[in-house]
């Protein structure tokens, strides 16, 4: 913003904000016409422009992670093409995709149509952390269980009908749940190996725990870049990462996982299988099917 008297700069300020988002979504969208970019989504089942928005994706996160052009391309693909209608990201829709796959209903296409028939309405869902598109689909379902987490709240307290949950030390039964979903989750537990076996007691046998992490092109081994002493500061042993995309500014990475992520699952009694693989450069947005043996 231009050098102005403070006084005159801030009530200007949420102007001028309004201002450049507005640019940027008409840029997006003259982008993603341009483009041809026209795509029915997996999630509300419509047809519509798929918006890329490069802005999703700092540069200073690129610059951490060591990220090729293409890789940051992929990223930035993976966290945006945001759907026009829903607003579901393509990390989303293809979750959504992996479930009507797992989940297969004759005649439906998409997560809106397949949430309210009636095939589906005994399953038991978790959504451990909101994923924009799909929430709003599955909050119609009957057995959908939304939650988020607040270190600072009760366990399993329900506030707005999403309850709080540490995945380390959920408050669900055993064998509760038929599908339970994580995106850009499992990297910010302090504990993973809890984390895995919570998950797993959770879940039906033969339950599915579908979801998405970040995992770097090229790196063939899972590890630790954090963690959690038990008076709550953190212990760095690699260079410290936070995620920004989305707006989950501030989240601390413990865990950067590698090629060898389904085998590290499957040692906490799941078969792990990679839908939208192999990862590559060009594409970061693969999907992992863990179901519970
Ligand atoms: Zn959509």
């Amino acid at each position: 913003m231009p050098r102005l008297p403070d006084w005159l700069k801030r009530p200007l300020i949420p102007i001028w904000n309004a201002a450049h988002r507005l640019a940027w979504s008409a840029s997006e969208t003259a982008e993603a016409l341009l483009r041809g970019r026209f795509e029915r989504c997996a999630v509300c089942g419509r047809t519509g422009l798929m918006r890329l928005r490069r802005r999703a994706i700092p540069q200073r996160l690129i610059a951490l992670w060591g990220l090729t052009a293409r890789q940051a391309d992929a990223l930035v693909r993976k966290e945006t093409l945001d759907c026009c209608w829903c607003g579901s990201r393509l990390r989303g829709r293809r979750i959504a995709q992996a479930i009507l796959g797992e989940y297969p209903v004759a005649h439906v296409g998409s997560l809106r149509a397949w949430a309210a028939h009636p095939a589906t309405q005994s399953l038991q869902i978790a959504e451990i952390n909101r994923i924009d598109g799909l929430h709003q689909i599955l909050r119609r379902h009957p057995g959908f269980v939304p939650s988020d987490y607040e270190p600072s709240r009760p366990r399993g307290e329900v506030r707005h009908g999403v309850r709080n949950e540490d995945l380390t030390a959920l408050t669900y039964a055993d064998a509760t749940f038929d599908l339970l979903l994580t995106s850009e989750t499992l990297e910010h537990v302090p504990d993973l190996e809890r984390a895995l076996a919570e998950i797993h007691r959770v879940l039906k046998p033969g339950g599915r725990h579908i979801f998405t992490v970040p995992v770097q092109p090229g790196a063939a081994a899972t590890f630790t870049r954090a963690q959690l002493r038990p008076d709550g500061s953190i212990v760095t042993l690699v260079p410290p990462l936070l995620h920004h995309p989305g707006g989950d500014t501030g989240y601390p990475v413990f865990t950067e996982f590698g090629a060898d992520l389904p085998e590290l699952i499957d040692r906490f009694g799941f078969s792990t299988t990679i839908v939208f693989g192999p990862l590559s450069e060009d594409d970061l947005a693969q999907v992992y099917i863990s179901r519970r043996i």
